[in-house]
């Protein structure tokens, strides 16, 4: 395959990385079958140039990949292949990973922007540990054996679901490759991946490490193209079993309604959020402010379960909107490979854009800038760490997510109304209460309508513990036991034992 090369010279790893480019389908290198297809730019957003171009997929190549992946499905993978072994496999991979940790990570924050930092503590690590966990759970996936009458032996078999089609965003490359590939190689599936168009490099890496942990070809595809051409006809497929969605709500919506009106296959969504954190007076004051910066700000605010609405009561809400002001304005922004930094650039520049028209329109809207508000720098898509207060229910910078740095302030007085007012979204992806009181802190969580609620803490994920939406934030759950639902059918079988009719 032709090569990405890229010669990395940080205080943490020097070294010549070589990342194959192109369209990998049954374990082999090509470019489209579509003459129609181009290249695809890849940018630095550090710098705003473009680091590589590299051959674009069509609907053509997914039709390609669809029919390696079925193949491979029948013959090399799915129930031909046991679940311990299958186990092995995913297990290899979290090794290479661990071991190639300093490579993904500097890819990582090469091509998105993102800390090397933590690139390497987080999206890295946390993702080995995605394979590895699910490594553990492919050959403890087995149904059950239900007892009804004594003429009858019913039991259930959980089957992988077949071929899927799965779609990720450019905000946490790795993880979100890792929480859909890793389940879905666990039950048996075989899948082919779209990686954003944005950020495909730590994707293409990757099946270096997977053919050297020796996964038979065409179990896994990856398809690197746009969203209205790959994407759709990943979502449109009729010999795609099921598709996993993350990315925005609108364009989720797109992915059921393309998915309903082929072969009804099966849909998981991740989608966007708005997520409220409430912080009680009785709260630790010094803990609450670090975790309020941590949770709108980690990974520059492009995070789907972001703390971007914050809810202070009214009696610490000076105090605590100067010290918050004060942690906010210390954060280091800059290149990512710099120990120092905290927050590097925005993904591209139509992100930038779109943030900064938010930041734009909230002034307008009427609220005060409390810190930030305004580019960093002179090259790069780099923003300031930006709070806004005086806001009120109604404005965009509350009720849209915004998916970057950027997070609204409002006090409150009672338990009733700030649960109102977290609440008041389309959104239910993630919550936090503040709070010392053990029953509030039960009763709050209890009330939020929301998928996770975090407990005086912000952003903890674990791949044991699910993770997904209520409302419009999604269907379905990833990580966990529950995300083995996602890549298996439930087959129910009936043994007549007592040999008659009836
Ligand atoms: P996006 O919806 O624009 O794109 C996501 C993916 O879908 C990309 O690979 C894109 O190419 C593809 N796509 C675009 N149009 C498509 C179409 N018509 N059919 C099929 N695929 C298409 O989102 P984004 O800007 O890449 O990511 C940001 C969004 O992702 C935010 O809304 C964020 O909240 C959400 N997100 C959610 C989670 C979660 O777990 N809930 C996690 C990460 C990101």
């Amino acid at each position: 395959a032709p090569t990405f090369t890229h010669e990395f010279n940080h205080s943490a790893f020097k070294g010549k990385v070589e990342v194959p480019v192109g369209l990998y389908i049954n374990g082999e290198w090509s470019t489209s079958t579509d003459s129609n297809a181009k290249t695809i730019d890849v940018y630095n957003p550090t710098t705003g140039e473009v680091l590589t171009s590299i051959p674009e997929g069509m609907p053509s190549d997914v039709d390609r990949a669809v029919e390696a992946a079925h193949k491979a499905f029948n013959t090399t993978w799915g129930l031909n292949t046991p679940g311990f072994k299958r186990g092995e496999y995913l297990i290899k991979v979290a090794e290479l990973m661990e071991r190639d940790l300093d490579i993904l990570a500097s890819l990582e924050a090469l091509d998105n922007g993102k800390t090397f930092s933590a690139a390497k503590a987080f999206d890295v690590t946390e993702s080995a540990r995605v394979f590895r966990y699910y490594g553990g759970w492919a050959d403890k996936i087995h149904g059950k054996v239900i007892e009804t009458t004594k003429a009858k032996l019913g039991y259930t078999l959980h089957e992988p679901v077949g071929v899927c089609g799965q779609i990720i965003p450019w905000n946490f490359p790795l993880y979100m490759f890792s929480w859909k590939i890793a389940p879905a190689l666990a039950t048996g599936c075989a899948v082919v991946m779209k990686p954003s168009e944005l950020t495909p490099l730590t994707a293409l890496y990757m099946t270096k490490l997977f053919d050297e942990a020796g996964i038979p070809a065409g179990v896994i595809n990856i398809v690197v193209g746009y969203g209205h051409t790959v994407g759709a006809s990943l979502a449109a497929h009729p010999a795609i079993d099921k598709v996993a969605f993350t990315g925005s709500t609108a364009v989720g919506r797109k992915v059921m309604e393309e998915a309903s009106k082929s072969n009804i296959k099966k849909v998981s969504l991740e989608l966007g959020g708005k997520g409220s954190n409430i912080i009680f007076a009785d709260a630790d004051f010094e803990e609450a402010v670090k975790y309020a910066a941590q949770g709108i700000f980690f990974n520059h605010g492009q995070t789907c379960c972001a703390g971007s609405r914050i809810y202070v009561e009214r009696s610490i809400y000076d105090k605590f909107t100067e010290a918050f002001k004060k942690t906010t304005a210390n954060l280091k922004v800059g290149d990512p490979f710099a120990e120092s930094t905290y927050q590097g650039p925005q993904v591209s520049q139509t992100q930038y854009d779109r943030i900064m028209n938010y930041v734009e329109c909230g002034k307008q809207e009427g609220a005060t800038v409390i810190t930030g508000g305004k580019r960093h720098g002179k090259t790069g898509y780099f923003i300031e760490p930006t709070i806004f207060g005086d806001v009120t229910a109604n404005m965009k910078i509350v009720r849209e997510e915004i998916f970057g740095p950027v997070v609204v302030m409002s006090p409150f007085d009672t338990e009733e109304e700030v649960l109102a007012a977290a609440n008041d979204s389309v959104y239910g992806l993630a919550s936090a209460v503040f709070t010392t009181n053990i029953s509030r802190a039960t009763r709050v969580s209890q009330a939020l309508k929301a998928g996770t609620v975090w407990i005086n803490c912000y952003n903890e994920l674990h791949p044991q513990i699910p993770f997904g939406g209520f409302k419009q934030s999604g269907l379905g759950r990833e990580c966990g036991e529950y995300a083995l639902e996602n890549y298996t059918e439930v087959k129910s079988v009936h043994i007549n034992i007592s040999g008659k009719c009836g």
